[in-house]
């Protein structure tokens, strides 16, 4: 069955093909640690039986044959790329624990009806080349060749180039595109990489929804006046407009839902002179929530609360939607199956929504998904200081195995 022992020694192993040693994990796309965590992997899922092939756009698999072999694959996994000096278990648990799952059927001896795969995705986190999700979108969507050659990392290579020089063919990238109806489902297991779970000292979070993203540019435009002779009822201070609709979001984030959140990041104010009534304020306003309904009730809130303090106090404003992305639900079905597990087991549980995008958001359009989240010490991750119990990751693994069992049979 699921062992602590061997999640703890494929992490560790892992978190050692860094180019930052000492200074957290840095496995970028398609470089020499990344070879060597493959290397890893790939000995691994051999050792226990597993065919491992390698798809065009690099994503690394190790499959278990099923009964019926052209029937869809229960896919499990993750990415082991990470950011500039991340952590050890951001995209790397989800991976070992599929891994892991891999050697306990193999133990277990499970025949099943469908093929499972385990998948190690690449470019997940876009550290290289910017553009994130990388590996998933490549089997969803398929790459362009403007996305090939047009992307670079910081010493000016292109995607296309380094993979290239990885021993792939940047120019097949589209032949990773899986059919629709190929994958029976994908599940992946990732870190919180937030403080809620640990606070609630809850062992696991069954993600219901992966938020939707509004990102917002708003320009308030008043005049510039001299701050020493303009009379106050005089002005058309559109900084003073700008901070009460800032105020204002912040209130209709909280007052939403525990779910909902709304943060004003970025503001810039001109002409920016200490002794000039400011006559242009720009600030964007990013709102998340994992209910489509939610966000457009947030986004009218908004509009209307911007809409009168400008007109109270004769300013003008624009209103610019830079990024639109919706909710993507998880797949009810394994929730229930998940939930019943972790019951069936006596372990803590709550549901939840991500915060955060991961492949599993891209693979949702591709198959019904599922996504567990396990405890991020303190909230945090993307730092060398990111942690995770391994205990709570094999917890987070033999609830993937009932669960993987249930899909494939
Ligand atoms: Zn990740």
């Amino acid at each position: 069955m699921i062992k602590v022992e061997r999640i703890r020694k494929d992490l560790e192993t892992l978190a050692r093909f860094t180019a930052t040693p000492g200074k957290g994990v840095t496995r970028m796309a398609f470089t020499p640690e990344e070879r060597q965590a493959r290397d890893y992997l790939e000995q691994e899922m051999r050792s226990i039986g597993l065919e491992v092939y390698t798809d065009a756009a690099g994503n690394l698999f190790g499959r278990r044959a099923g009964r019926e072999p052209g029937a869809p694959v229960v896919m499990l996994g993750s990415h082991i790329d990470s950011v500039k000096s991340g952590g050890p278990f951001d995209g790397a648990a989800g991976v070992v624990a599929a891994l892991e799952i891999a050697r306990a059927l193999q133990e277990l001896g499970k025949e099943t009806v469908h093929p499972i795969e385990v998948v190690v995705m690449t470019e997940e986190e876009g550290a290289r080349f910017g553009s994130g999700l990388y590996g998933s979108r490549a089997m969803v969507d398929g790459i362009s060749p403007e996305e090939m050659t047009g992307t670079f990392d910081e010493e000016g290579i292109s995607k296309a180039e380094a993979m290239r020089a990885f021993g792939l063919d940047p120019d097949r990238v589209r032949e990773a595109v899986r059919k629709p109806g190929s994958v029976k489902a994908f599940l992946e297991l990732h870190i919180e990489q937030g403080p809620i779970l640990e606070a609630a000292g809850t062992k696991i979070g069954i993600v219901e929804s992966i938020v939707g993203i509004k990102t917002i540019f708003v320009t308030i435009n008043g005049s510039a006046d001299h701050a020493g002779t303009t009379p106050m009822p005089m002005r058309r201070d559109a900084l003073v407009g700008a901070s009460q609709v800032i105020t204002a979001i912040n209130r209709i984030a909280r007052e939403a839902g525990e779910n909902t959140v709304g943060t004003v990041g970025m503001l810039q104010v001109k002409p920016g002179s200490s002794n000039v009534v400011p006559a242009e304020v720009k600030f964007s306003i990013d709102f998340r929530d994992g209910k489509n309904e939610v966000i457009e009730r947030v986004e009218r809130e908004i509009k209307k609360e911007l809409a009168a303090v400008c007109e109270a106090a004769n300013l003008t404003y624009t209103w610019e939607e830079a990024l639109a992305v919706p909710p993507v639900a998880t797949e009810p079905k394994i929730i229930d199956i998940v939930a019943e597990a972790a019951r069936r087991r006596n372990i803590s549980y709550r549901l939840m929504p991500s915060g955060a995008g991961h492949d599993a958001m891209v693979m949702a359009r591709l198959a019904p998904v599922g996504l567990l989240f396990v405890p991020s010490r303190g909230g945090k991750s993307h730092c060398p200081e990111e942690w995770t119990d391994y205990e709570d990751i094999a917890l987070g693994a033999e609830l993937y195995l009932d669960a993987v069992l249930a899909l494939a049979q």
